[in-house]
C-alpha cells in the first residue's frame, strides 16, 4: 500500500485558510486492469487554481467524498506531470517509467500519488528533450500563448502584434512563439527599478520591442510606435490585464484587428473606446484554453505536439520559476501542507513549481 497525500478543500474561500492535507491509502499496483498508478513528479501553482478554490472560476470539480475526506471534497490543481509507477492488465499504451500529464483540466494535481484510468492521460515523451518544468507546464501558458497567435488571426511573418503582460509566463511564451512565427511585438510591462534588466531579457527572449505602461499610455509615445511598425497596422492584441492598460494598448491596435482578452490581472473591467469598434472595425474576443478543448476538438493535442517541437529545438524556453522541493512518500501532512501554502503566498512574485 501507498500512503498518498492531496491538498484538498471542502468550501471555497482564501485558498491559506480553505486548503488542507488529506492521506489516503493507494493500493501499490492497479487491482483495476485499466488504471494506471502515478506519482507526481512536479505541479505549478497557475491564476486559475486559486480562482477555483476562491470559487470564482467557472470550471471546477465537484467536490465528493472520494478520497475519504469527511467533507466532500476537491483536489486542488489543474496541471501537473506524472510518472507511470504501474499500470493494470489491460493497459498496452503505458508503462512504468513513462510521463504522462491529465488529458483534461479539473484532475487535482496537487497530490503525491493518483490511481486513474487510461484514458484520462496524455503521454509525453521522457528521454530528456523535456524538462519536467516545461512538462509539467505544457497545457497551460504556452499553449494559451501558441493558440492565440495561430487559431485567430491569420498572422504572416513580419505582421505586428501587442500585449499586456509581457513578463506574465503567458506573455514571455507569446515573445518566443511570435519570434519563431516571425512575427513582430510590442510587449507592455509594469514599471520597476530593474526595467532595463527585464526589457534585456525580453529582448533575449525575441521582444521586437517592450515598453512600460506609462510609455503605453502617453499620446506622444505612440508616434514611436508609428515609427517602429512603419504604418503597418498591429493585426492582433493579447490582453491579460484590463483596465486603463488595455485600454490604452487598444488604442495602438490597427484596423480590422482583434483583441484576445485571456486574463483579467488587474480586476479591472475591459473599456474600449467605442471608435475602435466604429472606425477601425475592431473585433474583441474572449480567449480560454480549456473551453478550446471543446470548441476546437484536437487543439489541445495538437497545440502540445508543436510546442515539444520548439522546446526540443530550443526556441521555447522554459518557464521562468521558483522550484518548491516536497516528498511524495516521506513528510508529514504538515510538511506537504506548508510546501503549497508557501507556493501560494510566493506565487504573487512568479511562477511557482512544487517538485517531488
Ligand atoms: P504570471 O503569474 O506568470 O504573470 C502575471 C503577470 O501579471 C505578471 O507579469 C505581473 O506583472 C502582471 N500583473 C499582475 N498584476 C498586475 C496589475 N495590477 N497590473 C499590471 N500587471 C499586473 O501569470 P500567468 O502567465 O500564469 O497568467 C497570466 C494571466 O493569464 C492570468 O490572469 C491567468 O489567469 C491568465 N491565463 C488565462 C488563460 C486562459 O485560457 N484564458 C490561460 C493561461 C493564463 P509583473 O511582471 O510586473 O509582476
Amino acid at each position: 500500500e501507498i500512503t498518498a497525500k492531496a491538498i484538498v478543500y471542502s468550501s471555497y474561500g482564501d485558498p491559506l485558510d480553505t486548503i488542507a492535507c488529506h492521506s489516503y491509502k493507494l493500493p501499490s499496483k492497479p487491482i483495476n486492469g485499466k488504471e494506471v498508478l502515478l506519482q507526481t513528479l512536479a505541479c505549478p501553482l497557475n491564476p486559475s487554481d486559486i480562482n477555483q478554490i476562491q470559487g470564482v472560476y467557472p470550471s471546477r470539480p465537484s467536490l465528493t467524498k472520494e478520497l475519504g475526506t469527511i467533507e466532500p471534497s476537491a483536489v486542488c490543481g489543474n496541471e501537473g506531470l506524472f510518472k507511470v509507477l504501474a499500470t493494470g492488465s489491460e493497459v498496452s499504451e503505458l508503462k512504468a517509467g513513462d510521463w504522462v500529464i491529465p488529458s483534461n483540466v479539473n484532475f487535482g494535481t496537487w497530490r503525491s500519488h493518483a490511481l486513474t484510468t487510461s484514458e484520462n492521460l496524455t503521454k509525453l515523451p521522457n528521454d530528456g528533450k523535456l524538462s519536467i518544468a516545461e512538462a509539467a507546464t505544457i497545457t497551460v501558458n504556452p499553449s494559451s500563448a501558441y493558440q492565440m497567435l495561430t487559431l485567430y488571426v491569420d498572422l504572416k511573418p513580419g505582421d505586428w502584434f501587442i500585449q499586456n503582460g509581457g513578463n506574465s509566463q503567458v506573455g514571455r511564451a507569446a515573445i518566443q512563439i511570435g519570434k519563431t512565427l516571425g512575427l513582430k511585438s510590442i510587449s507592455v510591462v509594469r514599471d520597476r527599478p530593474d526595467l532595463k534588466e527585464l526589457k534585456e531579457e525580453l529582448t533575449q527572449l525575441g521582444a521586437t520591442h517592450v515598453i512600460t505602461e506609462e510609455e503605453n499610455s502617453s499620446r506622444e509615445f505612440g508616434k514611436t510606435i508609428k515609427q517602429w511598425t512603419e504604418g503597418k497596422p498591429i493585426k492582433l492584441g493579447l490582453n491579460c490585464i484590463g483596465g486603463s492598460n488595455l485600454t490604452n494598448m487598444a488604442r495602438k491596435l490597427g484596423k480590422d484587428a482583434t483583441l484576445l482578452t485571456y486574463g483579467a490581472m488587474s480586476l479591472k473591467p475591459v473599456s474600449l473606446p467605442t471608435s475602435l469598434f466604429i472606425f477601425k472595425n475592431l473585433t474583441a474576443k474572449g480567449f480560454w484554453v480549456t473551453e478550446n478543448i471543446k470548441r476546437i476538438p484536437g487543439s489541445r493535442e495538437s497545440t502540445i505536439k508543436e510546442l515539444i517541437k520548439l522546446y526540443e529545438s530550443g526556441d521555447l524556453a522554459e518557464i521562468k520559476h521558483d522550484e518548491i522541493e516536497v516528498s511524495a512518500n516521506e513528510g508529514t501532512e504538515e510538511e506537504f501542507l506548508a510546501a503549497f501554502k508557501k507556493g501560494l503566498v510566493e506565487s504573487k512574485k512568479g511562477k511557482q513549481l512544487v517538485v517531488f
